[in-house]
């Protein structure tokens, strides 16, 4: 009785951030940065633009007059992941009692015919209620916003995973693409780490310590057993997610209390930050207050796979298995390229 009124003040304390974490684990994560490391800029840097045509900009989904197919500055990684993979599609993680944790994630999709944005907004909530999340990023999205893409990775609450180069549709991919899709967003990042890190040391600052890129989310949720086989080859877990954060009509607040009746403990839930759809920010604001009231603390989705039991299955999905199988015939070029036409047919 004691342990569990002990229990439900360290996640009530996890949740406002000032404790070390639920049952005794370090707050900081070897997934995140080293504290310190977000002093490289001003908090007016790394909040939304005070200035409102600059806070439209960074939000406005822009259109390329011709696909962006250039391949990055570095294609492969200098260095893979030390731990093994985890198998199957991970959908969330079973945990030890008393363990209310969940991981908030924010993908950051870019296929090869736009700049999609930054929702600077949904990342000052988050920072705001000191919660912890993973972002998905897109390797084309980390050099489209390599100052933002620095801010996230500097950030000890965050973490980021790999999210394809371009979008690319796994199950439809030829295998050359999609290592090319997860190696060139891999090699993305490192470069970004190597920036941060002589930042760092230009302060006389740490380095950053950052690990590389071990988590992959399944463009369109899209894979099976041929593509997080070659993914875990590569030394990347495929984390995707048991709640839909998302959609369903209805005002923000609504949309927060299903969520928040929705999650279990160790789940993981899926977000957008790239502003596609545009009002997560409103979403999430009314959704912190909510998982703290119900006893709910925020874990990257590192945090959780250490302190418990992934739960996999073997094919990506939104809800119900198979319920994305329509994104096979949605896109141009795997995936990656322009939304078909009908009058082509698809
Ligand atoms: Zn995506």
């Amino acid at each position: 009785m004691i342990l569990r009124a002990l229990c439900r003040i360290a996640v009530l304390l996890a949740v406002l951030g000032v404790a070390p974490g639920v049952a005794g684990q370090p707050a900081a994560t070897p997934s995140g940065a080293r504290p310190g490391s977000l002093s490289l800029w001003t908090a007016a840097q790394l909040r939304e633009p005070s200035l409102r045509p600059q806070a439209g900009a960074e939000r406005a989904i822009r259109q390329l007059p011709r696909p962006d197919t250039t391949p990055p500055a570095r294609t492969e990684p200098l260095a893979a992941p030390q731990a093994p993979a985890l198998p199957g599609v991970i959908r969330r993680v079973a945990l030890p009692e008393a363990d209310r944790r969940v991981a908030l994630t924010f993908d950051l999709c870019e296929r090869s015919v736009h700049v999609t944005g930054y929702d600077a907004r949904l990342v000052d909530v988050l920072r705001a209620g000191n919660a912890k999340a993973t972002f998905f990023a897109g390797g084309k999205w980390l050099r489209s916003h390599p100052e933002r893409a620095l801010q996230l990775m500097a950030d000890p609450r965050f973490e980021l995973g790999n999210h394809a180069w371009t979008h690319a549709n796994m199950a439809v991919a030829a295998p050359d693409e999609r290592r090319r899709q997860t190696l060139w967003t891999s090699a993305q990042y490192e470069l970004l780490r190597e920036e941060l890190d002589r930042r760092l040391l230009a302060r006389g600052l740490p380095a950053s310590g950052l690990p590389p890129l071990a988590l992959f989310r399944l463009p369109y949720g899209r894979g099976g057993p041929e593509v997080w086989r070659e993914l875990n080859a590569l030394g990347l877990s495929v984390i995707q997610w048991d709640v839909v954060g998302e959609g369903g009509g209805g005002t923000p607040r609504a949309r927060a209390e299903a969520v928040a009746r929705a999650l279990r403990p160790g789940s993981i839930v899926l977000f957008h930050a790239n502003c596609v759809p545009r009002d997560t920010a409103l979403l999430l604001r009314e959704l912190l207050p909510l998982l703290a009231r119900r006893g709910f603390a925020t874990a990257t989705v590192s945090e959780l796979l250490r302190a418990g039991a992934p739960e996999a299955v073997d094919q990506g999905w939104f809800t119900t298995p198979d319920d994305n199988a329509v994104y096979d015939h949605m896109f141009e070029a795997a995936g990656t390229g322009a939304r078909y036409k009908k009058s082509q047919g698809r």
